[in-house]
């Protein structure tokens, strides 16, 4: 079972008690973008056997939106971190690296 840990109000959750909001650092595009952009942010999401960055809601406790960091393959969870960070915390990116060496991750700028 796989068991985050809300960054707002601290407690542990399982997967039942939170719900699932997809990939997390998703550019956005808007009204100048073209439309293969447009359709990218719309549509095109990663499924990776591996680590994988995620928007989770608080849903049984206070509701709030956050990311999780962990691997889709063995559901161990690098960390959580709040939704407003534009790209993982340095330790969470220091834990990948540790434990997935040769392991990068995309340009979340
Ligand atoms: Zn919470």
């Amino acid at each position: 079972m796989l068991i985050l840990n809300c960054p707002y109000c601290g407690c542990d959750k399982d997967e039942t008690e939170l719900s699932a909001g997809g990939e997390a650092h998703l550019k956005r595009f808007g009204p100048g973008a073209s439309d293969a952009e447009f359709e990218g942010y719309l549509f095109g999401r990663v499924n990776p056997k591996g680590v994988h960055f995620e928007r989770w809601r608080c849903a049984s406790g206070c509701g709030k939106w956050f990311h999780a960091a962990r691997c889709t393959a063995t559901l161990e969870v690098f960390g959580t971190y709040k939704a407003q960070t534009l790209e993982p915390p340095q330790a969470i990116k220091d834990a990948i690296s540790a434990k997935r060496p040769g392991w990068t991750w995309r340009d979340f700028s």
